[in-house]
């Protein structure tokens, strides 16, 4: 396992009544992109607020970049998009990206061009922000996020006023942010699907806690899209599935088949049938990311 760039324990945040987070574990390995998902209200925004300074714990453990606290040089190192991106509306798009990287001590004008260009707003650059759709604005905040190549970053939502394409784009940029310079990246998003494409890692929260942080990889393994076959003869159906040459299945607890690969499902009827055996079903359940996490929720991550 890699070493964790974030690893908080049993966090609580509470806003006067209102518990935010109820002993929330989160571990997110250096260099992964950290997809983290969870109902309205569940924490996720409060979690990333208290990982960039912005709100603190009341009690819990958390040590970021291997420090114990927030520290101004892991701040430095961050790049972040918390709620609604604020800017200042009466400069340009350009001006506004000049002024933080002058704030940030970072003076790198060729960059400022460079991130502008990856987010497709050059055209726009010299507009005044005041006059931003909130899809540019978004684009603007991306921009700015990663304009100082952080080691880190925490993206809240960052793409949930974008278009389809404008939302793969940006998947297709965070994808080589972490691939070009290792940038470990938390992103939170309600369109499973983007996440699906998106996420190495997956944390799901729910009534202010984690109840389950996995790969994307093992969920897609126990989440993968299959035919369910049911007979009254499951030996011998294996026998015929593996004449047929189709070897990727498992017997459930039910006794019904699910076959992972692609076969021809007519074929398999037929062969079944063939042989004598019984056939009650046949069908094909195809599995997505939002099936996987509703189950996650109602059997309270056991999953
Ligand atoms: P969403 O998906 O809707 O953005 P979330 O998972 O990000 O939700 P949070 O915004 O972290 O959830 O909110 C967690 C809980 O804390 C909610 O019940 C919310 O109403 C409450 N909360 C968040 N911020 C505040 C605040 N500033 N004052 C009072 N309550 C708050």
């Amino acid at each position: 396992m890699k070493s964790l760039l974030i690893d908080g324990k049993n966090i609580f945040k509470k806003y006067n009544h209102t518990i935010a987070l109820n002993g929330l574990d989160v571990h997110v390995p250096a260099g992964v992109i950290y997809g983290l998902i969870g109902l309205n209200g569940a924490g996720k925004s409060t979690l990333m607020k208290i990982l960039v300074g912005l709100e603190t714990m009341d009690e819990g453990k958390l040590s970021i970049f291997n420090q114990s606290e927030i520290t101004s040089e892991g701040l430095n190192a961050t790049g972040s998009i918390i709620e609604y991106p604020y800017f200042y509306e009466r400069l340009t798009g350009l001006e506004n990206l000049q002024l933080h990287a002058s704030y940030m001590g970072f003076h790198d004008e060729k960059r400022i061009s460079e991130v502008l260009h990856e987010v497709n707003l050059t055209t726009a650059a010299r507009q005044k922000v005041i006059t931003y759709s909130l899809g540019m604005r978004q684009r603007l905040a991306i921009a700015r996020a990663i304009l100082t190549y952080p080691k880190l970053l925490i993206l809240d939502e960052p793409t949930n006023a974008l278009d389809p394409e404008g939302m793969k784009d940006m998947r297709t940029l965070f994808r080589e942010i972490n691939q070009q310079y290792g940038t470990t990246i938390m992103i939170s998003s309600h369109i499973l699907s983007e996440m699906e494409h998106l996420a190495d890692w997956i944390g799901i929260t729910d009534h202010h806690k984690m109840v389950q942080e996995k790969t994307m990889d093992e969920i897609q393994k126990n989440n993968r899209s299959h035919l369910t076959v049911c007979t009254n003869n499951v030996k011998k159906s294996c026998v015929v599935l593996e004449h047929l040459g189709v070897h990727d299945f498992t017997v459930q607890e039910d006794n019904s088949i699910h076959i992972y690969e692609n076969p021809d499902a007519s074929i398999i009827a037929r062969e079944l049938v063939d042989s004598g055996v019984s056939l009650y079903e046949i069908s094909q359940v195809n599995r997505t990311l939002e099936d996987y996490f509703l189950e996650v929720l109602h059997h309270g991550g056991s999953n």
